[in-house]
């Protein structure tokens, strides 16, 4: 066995890689950028190497560094997560003729499952049912047309070299697949450097469910049964659970041999994924196979009991899978949500800056709770510009799929980030969908299900009774504290909505009514704790809680966030009568949607712009985001300049 292995990575999936290295008695060597020195990651590792400035490409993704830090440390073999070098053929050939090993699959396997086009042709030749299409590549659009006839449309355009969804459109007709080819063309050639486009078949309501495989050096291949990743937004995946609420018996085991068969065709040895596509008719197609650890192999080591870390090591070591396909089992369920730094109320916009607060779902020992969290951050990280936003997957486990969604909702309830946006109470709002807990799953559920994006309910739903009877308590223990009177008759105004309440003091807490239904209510929450754990009934829910200033909070529960102000009947009478306050205008303004670096201005003072027409470009992770008019109208002035570092909601410009 290695004495020493270097993690070629960051983030959660570094420290993740670490843990069971330690747990091995195996020796960690981290690296990382120079925006890292602080990370994680880094204090986790025996030892660390700086490999360079920020951006991935001068850093994590320099192959002469990386192998430069093994010979410096001494470590024998290299884990390289996912993304960065994990999936590079010359990153492995690299280490190789240093003799170092890689643990991952030979860069031949790589290779050969690098190509999206090359790999279709190997599955087929696998006899792995393939997504009907055509497998050349297409050179002119009318040339596409004539295919895509052929095919039937629904069609999807994929780039032959994509990944992350890139270079992936759907057409319907001709003329969307006119527009499509030529854009995805665009894209695959900006994001890839390669535009080969191909055509195939688009499968209708469908769900992504994939093979999790593992290989030996000996020939010995087994599969460790799917995970459904079906809720994705923009073919990205969000939530992920193991087993698959779709699939039956026979159809796991005929998707898990075409994808061992696979596996076998390219000689695999290490972790790796055979992704499917399956219609509703439980047909299943090859999408692709990604030849490392996945992001989502917590739920199958969660209902298989497998540490995959630990069997990439063994592998790569040398060793012989120490156990055979009929030893493999699914006991119980898991599901995985992925906190990101985002703004599910902006579109989804990156949000990158400090974790100011960071209180995790309280695990018990060992994840005896059924809860796991993998995260590479922590109060005070920061989340920048340069890498991925995930702040941390949360997994949860139960002994069927409604205890592991009741006790992730739970976990989501009690995650509290503050300092940036995040997506913690959509993620909750998913898993709080009828559909969802029906298991009616399709990569279309997002879209389907938030059609105009996600904001809170427009009526009373049944988190809002929670979160009523949490302002109310709330209300009462700020009364205890400064010792002032409180009386019994309340009126809630939950998102500016009137809900009159009655609080009476009843043995261990409070007698809550509302509606002409009474709760017995408990908690001993103080003024400055985010959390509110409270008792409700039979209950223990948690809400979490920011104040505002008077009797007003904000308050968050099972995915619903509301603003709530807590005054006397009379009090809300009064308030009744006031004229409502006129919001200010900002219809003139032109707001920067996020916090990022405004590169391009592109009208001045005085001039005349059309509704649609480009304003300015801000950057923000990498991306450039087009802030276009959205009426006609004159440029009165213009309140930053190209190279202005933005904050949210700043001031760009504005209209006469
Ligand atoms: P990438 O490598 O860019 O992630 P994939 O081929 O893995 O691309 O596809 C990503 C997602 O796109 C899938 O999970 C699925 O949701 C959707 N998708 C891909 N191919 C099809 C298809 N033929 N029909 C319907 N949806 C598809």
């Amino acid at each position: 066995m290695f004495r020493k292995i270097l993690i070629a990575n960051r983030g959660e999936i570094a420290c993740r890689v670490i843990r069971t290295a330690r747990r091995m008695g195996i020796a960690t060597v981290a690296v990382y950028s120079e925006a890292d020195a602080e990370a994680l990651h880094v204090r986790l590792a025996d030892e660390a190497v700086a490999i360079g400035p920020p951006p991935a490409a001068e850093s994590y993704l320099r192959i002469d560094k990386i192998v430069a830090a093994c010979k410096a440390t001494g470590a024998q073999a290299v884990h390289p997560g996912y993304g960065f070098l994990s999936e590079r053929p010359a990153f492995a050939e690299a280490l190789a003729k240093e003799g170092i090993a890689f643990i991952g699959p030979t860069p031949e396997a790589i290779a050969a499952m690098g190509d999206k086009i090359e790999s279709k042709k190997l599955a087929a030749a696998a006899k792995v049912s393939t997504v009907p299409g055509h497998l050349g590549i297409i050179e002119s659009t009318a040339e596409a047309a004539k295919i895509a006839r052929g095919i039937g449309y629904p069609v999807m355009i994929k780039a032959s070299a994509g990944g992350g969804g890139k270079g992936m459109r759907i057409a319907r007709d001709d003329a969307e697949l006119r527009e499509g080819f030529s854009s995805a063309q665009h894209e695959a050639k900006a994001s890839f450097g390669d535009d080969r486009v191909f055509l195939e078949k688009y499968i209708e309501e469908p769900r992504h469910i994939e093979i999790q495989v593992l290989g030996d050096a000996h020939g010995n291949v087994v599969h460790l049964g799917e995970r459904e990743c079906s809720i994705q937004r923009r073919h990205q995946k969000v939530i992920e659970e193991c087993p698959s609420p779709f699939l039956d018996p026979a159809t796991r085991a005929a998707m898990g041999a075409q994808a061992v068969a696979l596996a076998k065709a390219v000689n695999y040895r290490s972790a790796g994924t055979v992704e499917f596509i399956v219609d509703r008719n439980k047909n299943f197609y090859f999408l692709e196979m990604n030849t490392r650890l996945q992001v989502e192999h917590p739920v199958t080591e969660m209902v298989t009991g497998l540490d995959l870390v630990e069997l990439m090591i063994r592998v790569a070591a040398g060793e012989k899978l120490p156990f055979t396909q009929d030893d493999v089992k699914q006991t119980g369920w898991a599901i995985e949500a992925r906190v990101y730094a985002e703004d599910p109320e902006r579109n989804f916009l990156p949000s990158i800056g400090r974790l100011v607060r960071y209180i995790a779902p309280a695990t018990a020992d060992q994840g005896s709770d059924g809860i796991r969290i993998d995260t590479g951050v922590g109060e005070g990280a920061e989340i920048s510009i340069f890498y991925d936003p995930m702040i941390a997957k949360l997994c949860a486990y139960g002994a069927d799929r409604g205890e592991a969604i009741d006790r992730l909702g739970a976990a989501l309830d009690g995650f509290y980030v503050a300092g940036l946006r995040h997506n913690i109470a959509f993620l909750n709002a998913i898993l709080h969908k009828p559909r969802f807990a029906e298991g009616r799953l399709s990569t279309n559920f997002i879209a389907e299900e938030f059609p105009s994006g996600f904001a809170p309910p427009a009526e009373f739903v049944a988190p809002d009774r929670v979160i009523l009877i949490a302002a109310a308590l709330a209300d009462r223990r700020l009364a205890e504290a400064e010792a002032g009177a409180s009386v019994s008759e309340l009126c809630v105004q939950l998102d500016g909505a009137p809900h009159p309440l009655a609080v009476r003091s009843a043995p261990g807490g409070y007698a809550v009514e509302h509606r002409g239904e009474t709760s017995l209510a408990a908690s001993d929450w103080r003024p400055a704790d985010k959390l509110m754990q409270m008792r409700l009934d039979d209950h223990v829910v948690t809400v979490q809680i920011d104040r505002l200033p008077g009797r007003a909070f904000r308050l968050t529960h099972a995915g619903v966030t509301r603003g709530a102000q807590v005054l006397s009947p009379r009090a809300a009478e009064l308030l009744r009568m006031m004229p409502p306050k006129a919001a200010a205008d900002t219809s003139r303004q032109v707001l920067s949607p996020m916090p990022g670096l405004l590169s391009a201005l592109v009208v001045e003072e005085g001039q005349e712009v059309k509704a649609g027409e480009a304003l300015a470009v801000v950057e923000a992770m990498k991306m450039e985001n087009v802030l276009r008019a959205e009426r006609d109208g004159t440029i009165a002035k213009l309140c930053a300049r190209p190279g202005d570092s933005l904050a949210v909601d700043q001031v760009i410009l504005e209209f006469a």
